[in-house]
């Protein structure tokens, strides 16, 4: 008996090596199928699996990596229905800028999720993740190229077709200024912008915004004072952009905040208030509060918050 018993724990080993290889090979696939599912439910648009186009879940958030550190989200929730306009405000340091960085995922959650259009967007790779944001933002960034790159920067799939550029660039009123330069679109543009104004630079990056087309905008209201006939153009081309259009800004105007569909009221890094201008208004909270004392009279472009 002794001497089979040896060769019987070799061949018992050698098959539990082997069933353990299979479940490590069953595991691989496994995983490998899950990849290939979330690449597929990705593509293939799940709206029916949800009506928002993003939720954030109890989401926890914050910057520092040790266990100890302290959060700064540490529930954080909020759903967006498709094409709905989302203001957020809050005071310098409330997390705006934040909520925006973990919508982009150029940082993770540290608990709960956000989800686009159902989808975990820890699920989705990270170029199709990007490529459904475009942001306006109130330090526009220009490059030293002709206008027509300026706007076509980062859209790759109409980036050289000329209509479709030309398409945007009315849409934005860059078509206007654009028109009178000698050198019209071909027009270099110096890494400052400083040969054209700010408010015609604000133009070019809502031209680029267009043309890019993204599934959710955000927006950085400026607050930087350009003359009065601009600001009047770049209202118009925010309110095309805008129109339709899933979207977050962080936002500065009153008339903004109130063609809302929701506002968000952040203060150190949660939400403290939800609700559209006049159910805000209607719980007579912080946000009334802010109102009441920043908007005594009816002035559309005072700066909030
Ligand atoms: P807001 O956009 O409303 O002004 P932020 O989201 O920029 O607010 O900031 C929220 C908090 O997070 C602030 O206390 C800020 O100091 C902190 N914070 C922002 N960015 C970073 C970062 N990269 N690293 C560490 N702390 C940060």
């Amino acid at each position: 008996v002794n001497q089979f018993s040896q060769p019987v724990r070799q061949i018992a080993n050698l098959a539990n090596t082997i069933q353990v290889t299979i479940a490590a090979c069953e595991r691989v696939f496994e995983v490998l199928d899950e990849e290939e599912m979330q690449e597929t439910v990705s593509n293939l648009a799940p709206k029916e699996n949800s009506p928002y186009k993003v939720e954030f879940e109890h989401v926890q958030f914050g910057y520092g990596d040790e266990p100890e550190d302290p959060l700064l989200m540490t529930d954080f929730n909020l759903t967006v229905r498709p094409g709905n306009m989302i203001a957020v405000v809050g005071p310098t340091g409330a997390g705006k800028s934040t909520l925006i960085n973990l919508l982009e995922r150029f940082y993770d959650v540290k608990g709960g999720s956000i989800r686009f259009e159902g989808v975990d967007t820890r699920d989705i790779p990270q170029p199709k993740l990007r490529k459904k944001f475009s942001m306006v933002l109130q330090d526009t960034w220009l490059f030293n190229g002709s206008i027509w790159d300026n706007i076509a920067y980062g859209s790759e799939r109409y980036g050289k077709d000329r209509d479709h550029i030309l398409a945007a660039a009315k849409a934005a009123h860059v078509d206007d200024f654009v028109q009178r330069l000698p050198e019209g679109y071909n027009t270099i543009l110096n890494e400052e912008g400083t040969n054209i104004s700010q408010g015609q630079r604000q133009l070019i990056t809502i031209a680029r915004a267009f043309l890019a087309d993204p599934e959710v905008l955000i927006l950085d209201e400026a607050t930087s004072s350009v003359d009065t006939r601009t600001e009047i153009l770049i209202q118009k081309a925010m309110n095309n952009l805008l129109e339709d259009r899933t979207s977050f800004v962080v936002a500065h105007r009153l008339s903004t905040i109130r063609d809302a569909d929701k506002i968000i009221v952040m203060n150190e890094g949660d939400v403290i208030e939800t609700g559209n201008h006049d159910e805000l208004m209607d719980q007579n909270g912080f946000y009334a509060d802010l109102y009441n004392s920043q908007f005594t009279s009816y002035e559309e472009n005072t700066a909030f918050a």
